[in-house]
């Protein structure tokens, strides 16, 4: 099953903003620069110190539910601030419960068991729960909006993780879901980030992957990552989890129609 999700970021990069977290000198593809910037909050970019630094993992641990500890060795922190690192915990409920009902792998049981456990409780169940006409449940619905609030989160993360800095609060975000409708110019979008760059991964490749790159269409790609440039106007994200639910993101500077 896919579900594509679509973030349209409308960017504004002024000139402070550009000279700080854009400097082609200030950071290293390979090894993100551990300057003052690194300890910044990947999500909402206040400064932070080592006392009000609250780590961040990215995926959040309730994907790893029902696997060994080999599967999150290699998680990748990075900081936060405690507001960012505490109010997501609704959110990643909501996705983990999403991945739960789709899951199809018998070796991620217990991961479906907690998202039923984690449904079946609450005055949210019934409004939760589709009927058909005799009284059998045909479906479940999600919380869009968390499920949006999600893969932003998770997006800023692999931004962070990528380059060494956070995108900048002053960014304009805005998200457009659409489910079952992708059309040929997602596709390109999706195949350009596929076919030209490779996976990376936070904890395991089975559980969270995912390509950021600035979307340069027409440049000649030899596979490397691309350092952006103080002026990149566009960067598409791909999101894997469980090698088989995928979002894509793209963030711009300017209205972007797709
Ligand atoms: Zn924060």
């Amino acid at each position: 099953m896919f579900l594509l999700i679509i973030i349209r970021d409308i960017v504004n990069f002024f000139i402070e903003m550009k000279n700080k977290f854009f400097n082609s000198n200030s950071y290293n593809q390979d090894r993100p620069v551990k300057m003052k910037y690194a300890m910044n909050c990947y999500n909402c970019g206040i400064p932070l110190t080592k006392k009000t630094n609250n780590g961040e993992h990215v995926p959040p641990k309730n994907l790893f539910e029902g696997r060994g500890p080999e599967y999150k060795i290699n998680r990748k922190k990075i900081p936060a601030c405690y507001d960012c690192n505490n109010k997501y915990s609704l959110t990643d409920e909501e996705f983990r419960n999403l991945i739960g009902v789709i899951n199809k792998h018998p070796d991620l049981s217990a991961l479906t068991e907690n998202a039923v456990k984690s449904m079946n409780m609450g005055a949210a169940k019934k409004s939760r729960m589709l009927y058909d006409e005799s009284g059998n449940v045909k479906g479940v619905a999600f919380d869009l909006n968390e499920i949006k609030k999600f893969h932003i989160k998770n997006f800023k993360g692999v931004f962070f993780i990528q380059y060494g800095y956070p995108i900048p609060d002053s960014y304009r975000i805005l998200v457009d879901i659409k489910e079952n409708e992708v059309t040929d110019g997602h596709l390109r979008i999706i195949n350009y980030a596929k076919d030209n760059f490779t996976w990376k991964y936070s904890g395991h490749p089975d559980i969270f992957s995912y390509i950021i790159q600035p979307f340069r269409p027409r440049a000649k790609l030899d596979s490397k990552d691309i350092i952006p440039e103080s002026s990149e106007k566009y960067f598409v994200c791909l999101l894997r989890y469980n090698k088989s639910h995928t979002a894509l993101v793209l963030a711009d500077t300017k209205n972007l129609k797709i």
